[in-house]
């Protein structure tokens, strides 16, 4: 294998003009003039595994080479906190919560004692989802900027954990969110904006095509027969046992094989359970391949997205969805749920097939595998949908746009 890893800081903002053109990049220039030595922080739950940890750590160093005076921290907890945020998460997606009374304590007392450890006098804060959202008792007489980026669909959101977060959030200076369908109604200033991807991280940037051949080896998957493949933490939302139930569907009628690829988020505790029940529901099949991969396997994600000959996203509920930003990016068909913002980015049978149930995703599957061509224009239309949309090179615009806006509301 001759891919060589390299590190995501020597790639600098004019890499990107093969991309997306010259104009573009001289624009962030000229914003980040503005914006020269501002401080800026952004906080999130997890450095590592899911889709934020995914945006802020190719965002961070490129606002950092645009002169912004920018810093990442990760808020810490114990298994007990990362548990209520958890459960948070799915109840802000619409589930029932069952928690005791007391996990709202815990919830504070671990806010709290980050409160304390993390300094937050930047100019502008920007707090992700909801885990670290009470760490606005930090703020001293409406000092700085402070804005709460939520990635979830908040749409319809458990009122047993919505009314306790809320005073929080209502104390920021602004809202921001994936998808105008995501919002909830609030009193505070609400911004919209599209997470993104990096096309050049280690994630998403061209690969040899013997380094492809190497990992698939390396996992004993046939190159010669069609891989339908799912990258996602284990986890019940992502719903993998559905997708192994699709699959075995297709199987009836295609000689394909199955790769489920992922692994777990330091922030998420339930992922070791999903990962057993997969592989129980997976059993005795040797072309189901259950990929419980480490933080560090980037080139291996990349990989086996442009080894796919179709990439499944079966969400039962989601957030922005950027397995799938990232699938269209590599010009996959790519089958997916309707749900959370997967429909911004699959436009139904332009860039990808939306799907409601097991037997749909089948369906559409087996249509795909039966017409490649038509598979092979949807992945064309979805990369270019990526590429006028959905690039980091769009999020520095819009934070950077985010924060002169709110210079100028003072
Ligand atoms: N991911 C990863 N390793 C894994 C599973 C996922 O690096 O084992 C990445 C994936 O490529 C994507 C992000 O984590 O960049 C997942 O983001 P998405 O919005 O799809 O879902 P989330 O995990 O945030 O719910």
């Amino acid at each position: 294998m001759t891919e060589t890893r390299r590190e995501p800081h020597t790639i600098h903002l004019e890499d990107y003009i093969p991309v997306v053109g010259t104009p573009e990049i001289q624009e962030l220039h000229a914003l980040a003039a503005l914006l020269k030595g501002r401080t800026v922080q952004m906080v999130n739950s997890t450095s590592v595994g899911g889709g934020v940890a995914e945006i802020l750590s190719r965002l961070v160093p490129l606002l950092k080479e645009l002169g912004i005076n920018i810093r990442w921290d990760v808020i810490t907890g114990g298994n007990d906190f990362f548990e209520i945020t958890k459960a948070f998460h799915n109840a802000l997606h619409g589930a029932p919560f069952d928690k005791s009374p007391d996990c709202f304590d815990i919830f504070l007392d671990y806010n709290e004692q980050n409160r304390v450890r993390l300094q937050t006098d930047s100019e502008f804060t920007v707090i992700h989802d909801p885990q670290p959202v009470a760490l606005i008792n930090g703020r001293s007489n409406r000092a700085g900027h402070w804005i709460w980026r939520c990635h979830i669909d908040l749409s319809q959101p458990n009122p047993k954990v919505w009314n306790f977060l809320e005073p929080y959030v209502l104390r920021y200076d602004g809202a921001l969110f994936s998808s105008p369908d995501f919002t909830h109604q609030l009193p505070i200033p609400q911004y919209l904006f599209y997470p993104s991807i990096d096309p050049l991280s280690e994630k998403n940037r061209e690969l040899e095509p013997e380094f492809i051949r190497g990992v698939l080896d390396r996992f004993e998957i046939d190159r010669k027969r069609p891989i339908l493949t799912q990258i996602s933490r284990f986890d019940r939302l992502k719903d993998p046992v559905g997708v192994v139930e699709a699959y075995k569907i297709v199987k009836r009628y295609f000689d394909c094989q199955l790769v489920l690829a992922g692994g777990g988020a330091a922030d998420d505790p339930e992922g070791g359970k999903v990962l057993d029940e997969v592989r129980e529901v997976s059993a005795g099949d040797p072309d189901i391949f259950i990929l419980d991969l480490p933080p560090w396997s980037a080139l291996e994600i990349n990989a086996l997205q442009r080894a796919s000959t179709i990439v499944i996203q079966k969400s039962l509920r989601e957030g922005f969805g950027l397995t799938v930003t990232e699938a269209l990016w590599k010009r996959k068909p790519v089958v997916a749920s309707a749900v959370g913002g997967i429909p911004i980015q699959v436009i139904h049978k332009q860039t990808g097939m939306l799907v409601h149930s097991v037997e749909g995703t089948a369906y559409q599957l087996r249509y795909l595998l039966s017409n490649p061509s038509f598979a092979s224009r949807l992945g064309q239309l979805g990369h270019k949908h990526v590429r006028e949309q959905l690039l980091i090179t769009s999020a520095l615009r819009n934070y950077m746009t985010l924060f002169m806006h709110s210079i100028r509301q003072g």
